[in-house]
């Protein structure tokens, strides 16, 4: 903990030329951190374009794993100190975040709630049979009532512990907060380290953006720390790059007002592509799924097709198109994700 406050301290201090405390949030150590970073040599030669390394979130952990573990670190650790001893939180029914919240409850003792867009499925698969097993308390709601009435929905049920006389933590979709953002925030210099380690020059840094907690996290990062020249690129799965734009900024000002208060704002630049979407949030195409094919066959490396494989896409797309030229190194950030292929699995059973 207390080298990382030294180095945060160090790096934001650059930016700023001034010396300034932060008070690093405490945190739950539930991810094996640090994940590896590893080239993809044979995919990248068979490119043609930069090399391509993968940071592998995917392996934060077995059940828990992937990119939520390290926002839930913070979210924990704050939950607990004020004496929550169930959180709350939403998602699809196939929610990576849901799973790794409802798996981390149970690892900490606490109770989880999970309000989940949709019908309740036939047959439990996926995230939602793990989340599940780790006993979460599941209420599905119809997808245009969860749209229109979420926050009511998610302080009701607040309520409805507090009633019982316990105190429960509502963690926001993807737990993209202020304090959800420390997790990527805190990954650079994780990352810096990487870098050096292996004598590498990144010049571009890449993830899938759901809620857009991570990008932003990232984005943040490599401001605070000089690397101002970094691209930091967050592929859209869902909504377009203007609300993206908007969140992240807006995720950006409370963390500066909550961490940093009466300092000046320096806002990082966030770059979003959306064009490699599809049909919108879940929904997945032939080019997602030879992706992941591609991505399986030629690095025994495994991506999901709501988040990772969009991403993927868009990264490979843009290689091919030759729209990354000028860039040496790419870090693609493998949020994980993994349960959520098996649903899918008939698109898949087609091609072969
Ligand atoms: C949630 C998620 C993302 C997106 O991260 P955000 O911080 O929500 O933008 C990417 N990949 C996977 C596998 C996820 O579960």
């Amino acid at each position: 903990m207390w080298a990382t406050l030294t180095r945060l301290h160090l790096i934001i201090s650059k930016v700023f030329r001034l010396s300034m405390t932060i008070s690093i949030p405490a945190k739950v150590p539930l991810a094996a951190l640090p994940t590896p970073l590893v080239p993809l040599d044979r995919l990248s030669a068979s490119l043609g374009g930069p090399r391509i390394w993968l940071k592998r979130d995917d392996l934060t952990h077995t059940s828990m794993s992937g990119n939520k573990l390290r926002k839930l670190e913070f979210i924990v650790a704050e939950a607990l100190s004020q004496s929550c001893t169930v959180l709350i939180t939403c998602g699809g029914v196939q929610s990576n975040h849901c799973r790794a919240t409802a798996l981390a409850c149970a690892q900490q003792g606490l109770g989880c709630h999970l309000i989940l867009r949709g019908e309740k499925p036939k047959e439990l698969d996926g995230n939602v049979l793990l989340a599940k097993l780790a006993g979460a308390i599941i209420t599905f709601v119809p997808a245009d009532q969860y749209t229109s009435q979420l926050s009511t929905i998610l302080s009701q049920t607040q309520d409805d512990y507090q009633v019982k006389g316990q105190n429960a933590f509502v963690i926001p979709t993807g737990a993209s907060d202020e304090l959800g953002l420390w997790g990527y925030y805190s990954a650079v210099p994780e990352l810096i380290e990487d870098f050096q380690r292996l004598d590498l020059n990144v010049d571009m840094v890449c993830c899938a953006t759901g809620s857009g907690g991570t990008h932003a996290g990232l984005a943040l990062g490599f401001h605070h720390s000089g690397h101002t020249d970094m691209i930091v690129r967050g592929y859209a799965v869902c909504d377009n790059r203007h609300y993206f734009e908007k969140k992240a900024a807006e995720d950006i000002q409370r963390w500066y007002q909550r961490y940093l208060p009466g300092q000046p704002m320096s806002m990082p630049t966030l770059d979003v592509n959306d064009q490699y979407i599809g049909g919108g949030y879940g929904v997945a195409g032939p080019e997602v799924f030879a992706v992941i094919s591609l991505l399986a066959a030629k690095e025994g490396v495994i991506l999901d097709p709501v988040y990772t494989a969009k991403a993927f896409l868009g990264l490979v797309s843009q290689i091919r198109n030759g729209e990354l030229a000028q860039v040496k190194n790419v870090v693609f950030v493998h949020t994980g994700g993994v349960f959520g292929l098996f649903p899918f699995r008939r698109s898949f059973s087609e091609a072969f």
